[in-house]
């Protein structure tokens, strides 16, 4: 859509990022409604399932992000995009404050932008709870700069470990890969790399075979809590099989440059700190608030009890802030934060913002309406208010939009060796199914569900380069 000004006759609409949540909104928003506004230190819509295949090569990066530009492009009115982070929201002047921390410095580093209605999609940050020498040490796989760090990492280790003259001790610390977090992230990234050995690196350099490993380190007693029993147990064996090591009831307490010290709960109910040395060690323990969230929070009464999010009513409400509403993994709706809880939550905010337009439109036709009756003669009048009962009756409808429901299709996740692992619901059974059946499902899904036709294109190139050439080794 060409560029236009601001409409003063509409509401300002700004909402915060560009990931699962705000980009499901913006797709479906009729945005001549409203002047829309966007906010986001990112311009680009990233489709993370596939982030850790990221990580060794089997996908570049490139092929699972699409530019915001091209998504607003092909709304029917302008959108303004702005890439900057959101710092501040200051909920009783109605303002966001957004600072441009990119490389290149212009004049104007920050500003303020005023909104009528403000939806909050800025996500999550990583969780360290706390523990020391994490955010120093360790990776985290949650952005494209991450799955890149991770892939140059993984190929230094394999370089120093080679290198003339290293001890033997210092080549097995190099070569061991500690993944820290047994959820989906932690289960993929692990799957995806003893792959990347298998497949490719064993072929590469040989000398490693004897010495690289891959360790999950997982607090709880069992890996993937959120998948049924029969496929904790599918996932458990079939890493067993491709020898990643899981270690559970083990807690991660402290983090060096070399070793992390985790407690370990041993069968007979005692304690013991072990030190385990790594080369890389990859960082997935779920999510935590990002420190504008909290600040909201703090300023709105209402969400003094709130802990783990932005509480939402069922119409994803802010509690407590009748303009600002919350989507994905910021608001604690009693979903979990996935990306299809996100999607659908912004899918229903454009329903939502949609209905509410055309209300208000009804509504203004409804007061012009019986105003013109009022001074109109008897004949007239009564046409005009076969039209106001027919207009009114219009408004019944529109507002029958239901609150938010989510339907969950399932939970699914590559496991490594070509077997993926599905909780899928069908009609009103559950199915739950391990293999190489379920991956080629899992593969044909993910492809169907990239954001457009380009990355489907992409994604399905790079599977195939990898199939044919293997992954690059080369490092960046
Ligand atoms: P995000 O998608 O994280 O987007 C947040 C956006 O806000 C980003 O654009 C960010 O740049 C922006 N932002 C951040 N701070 C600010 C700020 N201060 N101001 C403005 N903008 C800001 N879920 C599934 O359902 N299935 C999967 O297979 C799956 N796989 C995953 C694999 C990985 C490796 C990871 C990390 C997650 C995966 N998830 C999956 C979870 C899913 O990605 C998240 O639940 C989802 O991204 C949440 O969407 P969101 O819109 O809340 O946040
Ligand atoms: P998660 O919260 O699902 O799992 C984190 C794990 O780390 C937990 O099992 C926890 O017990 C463990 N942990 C925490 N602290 C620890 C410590 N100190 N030492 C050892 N272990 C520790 O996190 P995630 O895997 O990053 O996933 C985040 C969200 O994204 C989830 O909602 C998940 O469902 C979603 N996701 C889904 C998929 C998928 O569907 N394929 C893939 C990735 C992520």
């Amino acid at each position: 859509a060409e560029q236009v000004d601001p409409d003063p006759t509409k509401k300002t609409l700004v909402v915060l990022g560009t990931g699962w949540g705000s980009v499901s909104l913006l797709k479906n928003l009729d945005t001549e409604n409203y002047n829309v506004v966007v906010v986001s230190p990112r311009n680009f819509f990233l489709f993370t399932p596939l982030l850790p295949s990221c990580t060794t090569g089997t996908i570049e990066h490139r092929s699972i992000m699409e530019p915001i530009r091209n998504i607003l492009r092909h709304k029917k009115a302008s959108v303004k995009f702005y890439e900057a982070e959101c710092t501040k929201i200051d909920y009783e002047k109605r303002v966001v404050y957004a600072k441009d921390d990119s490389d290149v410095k212009g004049d104007t580093m920050s500003t303020e932008i005023p909104f009528d209605m403000l939806v909050v999609g800025v996500g999550a940050e990583n969780a360290t709870f706390g523990i020391p020498g994490v955010r120093e040490h360790a990776c985290f796989l949650k952005e494209v700069g991450d799955a890149q760090k991770i892939r140059k990492q993984i190929m230094d280790c394999v370089e120093t470990a080679t290198f003339k003259d290293q001890s033997p001790e210092e080549v097995k610390r190099l070569l061991h890969m500690v993944v820290v977090g047994g959820g989906p992230t932690g289960v993929e990234f692990a799957g995806e790399l003893q792959d990347f050995f298998q497949e490719d690196l064993l072929k590469w350099v040989p000398q490693i075979k004897d010495d690289f490993h891959v360790t999950l380190v997982e607090a709880l007693p069992n890996v993937l809590p959120m998948f049924s029993k029969q496929l904790i147990e599918y996932t458990e064996s079939s890493f067993k099989e491709e020898h990643i090591d899981i270690r559970t009831k083990t807690m991660v307490k402290n983090v060096t440059d070399k070793y992390i010290e985790a407690e370990v709960n041993k069968p007979d109910g005692t304690k013991e700190i072990e030190k385990i040395p790594y080369g890389l060690l990859v960082w997935a323990t779920g999510n935590a608030l990002r420190s504008v969230v909290k600040d909201l929070m703090s300023q709105i009464p209402a969400q003094a009890k709130a802990r783990r999010g932005l509480e939402v009513n069922e119409y994803l409400v802010v509690n407590g802030a009748e303009n600002i509403w919350a989507v994905g993994d910021c608001a604690v709706a009693n979903y979990a934060p996935t990306a299809q809880v996100a999607a659908q939550e912004g899918a229903f905010l454009a329903r939502l913002f949609n209905t509410m337009a055309k209300t208000d439109a009804i509504e203004a036709e409804l007061q012009e309406l019986s105003a013109k009756q009022a001074t109109a003669n008897p004949d007239d009048r009564k046409v005009i208010l076969a039209e106001i009962s027919e207009r009114q009756k219009q408004l019944r409808r529109v507002k029958q939009i239901g609150p938010f429901s989510y339907s969950h299709q399932g939970s699914l996740a590559y496991i490594g060796a070509e077997k993926a692992v599905a909780d899928v619901s069908w009609f009103s059974g559950n199915i739950a199914s391990g293999g190489t059946m379920t991956y080629l499902f899992w593969k044909s899904a993910y492809l169907s569900m990239c954001f457009s036709t380009r990355n489907r294109v992409l994604v399905l190139f790079d599977w195939v380069k990898a199939k044919f050439f293997g992954r690059d080794v080369s490092r960046e």
